[in-house]
């Protein structure tokens, strides 16, 4: 074996990048890694220049998923803090596709926690693929997990480019992280996506506890499979996985892996993703990989809504339109029907509430208009508290807004009672 800059000249001119060859970049000592990632620079300057493309992916079900990935905090077994939420809304996934483009992503991406996409849930997510491409104008990519030969079909139908289905591993240490589906099923997916006509985006996860034979494997059964993309994770393990207490990998592994995946698939777009590569980003970039993915909610760590979320407005808006629609009501009760409530014992009730206020008897507006604050500031805090909540359970979130309501009313009427 030659020099890491022969390989690179060889690969280069379309020679067989050996399975040898490829243990030895993995195995190679570290004082030799600045030649090993200069060699695979080589290689992707080559194919790929010096450019970067950005993903931007989209959550969009979250943490409701059947399988058993011992690496994933969405899988049925992990006990791990996750959002929970149900398919999102058809233009829930096209504002998301909206902002993905304003940030200037190149792609976009749906991405789902589950076995495989249900009809129903294809069809939404179909449906909102065909008005982004007409109305966004971005090439779009899914992750809906195992699919059917006809699936694939729809998805394509519908405009979608690139599917993503990581192998995670080797075939020989796949049963070691999941045993509810197989290998084979994931490679079948690979098989049907390729037939529809899409893009594969294909790679696994590296820090499993897995041998070097097996990042071998899976970097040459992604040849194999000739995939378009390769995303190279490395595990962030997460608290409450069976993973969660594996050691990170050493960034020095991490360099050697994505140059050996690089040497064996050259031409490839070889991504870096899964939370690492803010670790490495400076470097990765540079050597073996060519697309950084982003994420707009993370797969594998909780997130609270962003303020500027749609989302986080529409439950803000719930809360200020409940809170302060009850003191305008309440102003109005009191200013236009003030006379037909005579000294009766909501008028009592309502005075002794502008007490609470610290107003006096006869101050109605501006009692109403401190009311009015009050309950405002109130809404911003049970929305601040509730924008976690809203995103793992709509229901319940609303329903604690409403509980939380009625308890501070309740309270407030309950003093002013007392003080009759
Ligand atoms: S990796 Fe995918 S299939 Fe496995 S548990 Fe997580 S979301 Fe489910």
């Amino acid at each position: 074996m030659g020099s890491w800059s022969d390989i690179a000249d060889r690969v280069l001119a379309g020679k067989e990048f050996t399975r040898e060859e490829a243990l030895s970049v993995l195995t190679s000592p570290d004082v030799e890694l600045l030649d090993v990632l200069g060699a695979a620079y080589k290689v992707r300057h080559h194919y790929h220049g010096n450019k970067v493309k950005i993903h931007v992916l989209e959550n969009a079900m979250s943490g409701m998923c059947p399988e058993d990935c011992k690496f994933c905090s969405q899988s049925n077994i992990s006990t791990g803090e996750v959002e929970r939420y149900r398919l999102e809304s058809k233009d829930d996934m096209v504002a998301a596709a909206k902002k993905a483009k304003a940030a200037g992503a190149y792609k976009y991406c749906i991405v789902t926690s589950t076995r495989g996409p249900s009809d129903p849930q294809l069809s939404t997510i179909c449906a909102a693929v065909k008005e982004i491409k007409e109305t966004v104008g971005i090439r779009v990519c899914t992750s809906l997990g195992i699919l059917e030969r006809h699936q694939a079909h729809q998805l394509k139908a519908a405009g979608v480019d690139r599917f993503n289905h990581n192998l995670e591993s080797s075939e020989r240490h796949f049963p070691e992280i999941c045993s509810t589906h197989a290998y084979e099923d994931r490679v079948r997916t690979i098989g049907y996506v390729q037939e529809a006509g899409m893009e594969s985006c294909c790679g696994g996860i590296v820090g499993m506890g897995e041998k070097d034979e097996d990042l071998v494997d899976l970097a040459f059964e992604l040849r194999r499979l000739g995939v378009t993309s390769i995303p190279i994770n490395f595990l962030n393990p997460r608290p409450g996985t069976p993973l969660g207490d594996q050691p990170l990998t050493d960034p020095k592994r991490c360099l050697k892996v994505l140059c050996m995946v690089r040497f064996a698939n050259p031409s490839r777009d070889v991504r870096c993703a899964g939370g690492r590569e803010r670790d490495l980003h400076g470097v990765i970039v540079k050597l073996g990989a060519r697309a950084p993915a982003f994420h707009l909610c993370a797969m594998s760590s909780p997130t609270v809504i962003p303020r500027s979320d749609p989302r986080a407005r529409h439950l803000l808006g719930v809360c200020l339109t409940l809170c302060c629609g009850f003191s305008i009501a309440e102003m109005v009760v009191f200013l236009v029907f003030g006379e037909m409530l005579g000294d009766g014992a909501l008028h009592q009730i309502l005075t002794q509430r502008h007490a609470l206020y610290g107003l006096g008897k006869g101050s109605v507006p501006l009692a109403a208009a401190v009311g009015l604050l009050l309950h405002a500031g109130m809404a911003a805090l049970m929305a601040a508290a509730l924008q976690r909540m809203w995103l793992r359970n709509r229901k319940l979130a609303l329903s604690m807004v409403l509980l939380i309501f009625v308890a501070f009313q309740g309270a407030l009427v309950g003093l002013a009672i007392g003080k009759l």
